[in-house]
């Protein structure tokens, strides 16, 4: 079934689009974080950034780039976060590959992320066993 971002690649639903090329497009979030926000987004609806082949996923990092340039140019910002929800665990909404690139201004809200404490010697038992 088609995703609501395939969608948009094929014109069927309209978008704010500010680059194209045979393996992505770049559309601006219809409900940005911060103005400016955008969206670099696979043509092949890989459903996470796991499963994307490591090719593909270079060249939407390149994208990406580009984007976090354009946007320091145009809007002056000071800094970008570069996110990418993958899978709905970890809030991912719409189930087709895609990079978040929000502006982002010296003094504005911080991105919060919740933490956790380790126990004693946890750390280094855990990374004993993720270690590759
Ligand atoms: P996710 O939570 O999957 O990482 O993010 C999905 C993003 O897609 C959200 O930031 C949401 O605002 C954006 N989005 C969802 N539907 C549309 C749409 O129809 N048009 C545009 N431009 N953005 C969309």
């Amino acid at each position: 079934m088609d995703t609501i971002f395939d969608k948009i690649i094929q014109g069927e639903i309209p978008s704010t689009m500010i680059h194209e090329d045979k393996d992505c497009v770049v559309i601006m979030d219809i409900n940005p974080v911060i103005k400016g926000h955008c969206l670099v987004i696979s043509r092949k609806s890989y459903p996470t950034f796991t499963q994307c082949p490591q090719e593909e996923l270079s060249h939407l990092m390149e994208i990406a780039k580009a984007a976090d340039t354009k946007l320091r140019q145009v809007l002056h910002c000071d800094g970008t976060n570069i996110v990418i929800n993958n899978g709905p665990a970890a809030g991912q909404e719409v189930p087709h590959l895609h990079i978040h690139v929000i502006p982002r201004y010296t003094g504005g809200e911080k991105v919060i992320f919740p933490h956790e404490v380790y126990q004693e010697g946890e750390m280094k038992s855990l990374g004993k066993k993720l270690d590759f």
